[in-house]
């Protein structure tokens, strides 16, 4: 690590915080050769600094990195080393977890207080989890014959690489690096170029816990340089991609022409809220206000479409606004903040002109639809009542605090309005009938759904999408096969029985 390497912020409290700027390959921080990126705080709009980027030849030098160490040094860990080193991880992360949620709150405008309590908790969780994994991975013996020994073995797939997007730079990373490491997989990461920092503060940690060199790189750049180069990569294993539908297709592309390299994708989602007549509309209104409004709206599960039975839809919306109304937006800094910015410009001018889309769809604005304040890339909580599912802002995928709701008249009715997208990526059901929640749940198209809560994330519980929103489980055992193949061994015995 050179000193240039790292660069000193000043953050809005006042305070400061020291961030790399370079790549982490094979253990050391190295200048890219690709374009400086600037990385921007989207609450004051200003540059924090200019990080490296990967070209095709730094792409290649993290991957040799990666794979040189697989092969020498990584298999041949034991698991229970492997488990070790990602606890001492996590214990590293414990100690550094004011630091680590500066960087994201600096560079994407979470709340500082969520970044910690939520991102980082939850992170050090995943990593704490998986270490639990690393010496508990089994295959079988299988029998077939008296004459013989048949097993399966569970082995890692090689360098992993992954793709991760802006929303939640620490937690996107965890979900990836815990169940590669622990399944005993080398990885290449890149970060988004729009978040870089918290990714690369994590390559010093890498280092410090003892990792061997090798094992965990990680690059960033854009995704149409940086990203593409390493998803065609033929060294590479597997990709593990968590981002938009259409780059996961781009993804898609990039294996079937190089190494038709496995696949985990999560992608976009427009996950519908049903909210029924017997439902608790208080506590459905609390939920389903978190279930959009978390993390701005830039989340993957969003429950951006609500769907209320027509004879509670008054009442419910009265609710839900009042529960809207208690999110304080501010300085990320500020312990109180639950709403930020959004994360950049584009996204700012993505979110006001789908206010414009939903007026002159016909739509009701009830709440919101401005800008916030007159500096930072803030969005009042918006939404929208009288929607249909011809509308734009029913179908597509907004990644802002933006919601719009529907009725409906019976709960077949209720399941097909909710089925009625590409997506599929979570759902959720506010009722007090029993039989109503086993209806919706088993016939919504959605990889998660939840009853009478929304967002509720747990490190043991599988994580993925139907549909569009992409293929492949995150977190909880069922990661486990995601990160390794499965080989069987048959043994012929040469004496005679
Ligand atoms: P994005 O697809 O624009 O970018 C994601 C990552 O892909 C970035 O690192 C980017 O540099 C890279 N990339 C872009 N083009 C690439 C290419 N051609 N080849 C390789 N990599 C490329 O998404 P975003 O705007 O960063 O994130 C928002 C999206 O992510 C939303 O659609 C959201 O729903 C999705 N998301 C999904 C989940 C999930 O678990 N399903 C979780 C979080 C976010």
């Amino acid at each position: 690590m050179t000193q240039a390497d790292i660069q000193t912020i000043r953050l809005t409290n006042g305070k400061t915080a020291n961030v790399h700027t370079q790549l982490f390959i094979n253990n050391e921080f190295v200048p890219g050769n690709g374009p400086l990126i600037e990385t921007i705080n989207p609450a004051n709009e200003e540059v924090i600094c200019k990080v490296h980027s990967a070209d095709e030849q730094d792409v290649n030098l993290a991957v040799e990195s990666a794979y040189k160490c697989y092969y020498e040094t990584w298999r041949k860990v034991a698991p229970a080393e492997r488990g070790r080193l990602l606890n001492r991880l996590a214990d590293l992360m414990e100690r550094d977890k004011d630091e680590i949620a500066i960087l994201d709150a600096v560079d994407n405008g979470k709340a500082f207080a969520v970044a910690r309590d939520v991102d980082v908790t939850e992170s050090i969780g995943c990593y704490r989890y998986f270490a639990g994994w690393a010496d508990k991975i089994h295959g079988k013996t299988i029998d077939t014959t008296f004459d013989k020994l048949c097993y399966t073995r569970h082995e890692a797939l090689g360098v992993v690489g992954a793709v991760i997007p802006w929303n939640y730079p620490t937690m996107m990373a965890a979900w990836k690096f815990a169940p590669a490491l622990a399944t005993g997989n080398t990885i290449v990461m890149k970060s988004s170029e729009v978040t870089p920092l918290s990714t690369l503060k994590f390559g010093e940690l890498v280092k410090e816990a003892g990792f061997p060199a090798g094992v965990v790189n990680i690059i960033t750049g854009y995704g149409h340089t940086t990203g593409s180069y390493l998803s065609s990569h033929p060294k590479i294993s597997k990709m593990a991609f968590t981002g938009s539908t259409f780059t996961g297709r781009k993804i898609m592309e990039s294996s079937a022409s190089s190494n038709l390299k496995k696949l985990q994708l999560e992608l976009g989602g427009k996950s519908a809220q049903i909210v029924c007549a017997d439902a608790d509309l208080a506590n459905a209104a609390f939920w389903a206000c978190g279930g959009i409004f978390n993390n701005h709206g830039q989340s993957c599960n969003a429950g951006s479409r609500i769907f209320v039975h027509e004879s509670v839809h008054d009442k419910f919306l009265e609710l839900f606004i009042a529960e809207t109304k208690k999110i304080v937006i501010g300085d990320p800094f500020n312990e109180d903040t639950f709403q930020g910015p959004q994360i950049n410009k584009s996204q700012f001018d993505k979110i006001l002109n789908y206010v414009k889309i939903g007026k002159e769809e016909g739509a009701v604005l009830a709440y919101g639809g401005k800008r916030w304040g007159n500096k930072g890339y803030y969005v009042e909580p918006t939404i929208f009542t009288h929607c249909n599912n011809s509308h734009r802002i029913m179908r597509e995928e907004i990644f802002g605090p933006f919601v719009s709701i529907g009725t409906f008249k019976t709960i077949e009715e209720a399941i097909d309005l909710a089925n009625d997208s590409d997506y599929g990526l979570a759902g959720g059901v506010y009722t007090s009938d029993l039989d109503t929640s086993i209806k919706v749940t088993n016939e919504m198209q959605a990889g998660t759904v939840w009853v009478n809560c929304y967002d509720i994330f747990d490190q043991s519980t599988p994580f993925g999408g139907y549909k569009q929103s992409g293929f492949g489980k995150e977190l909880g055992k069922y990661a486990l096969h995601e990160y390794t193949q499965v080989k069987v061994v048959k043994i012929q015995r040469l004496s005679k029985i």
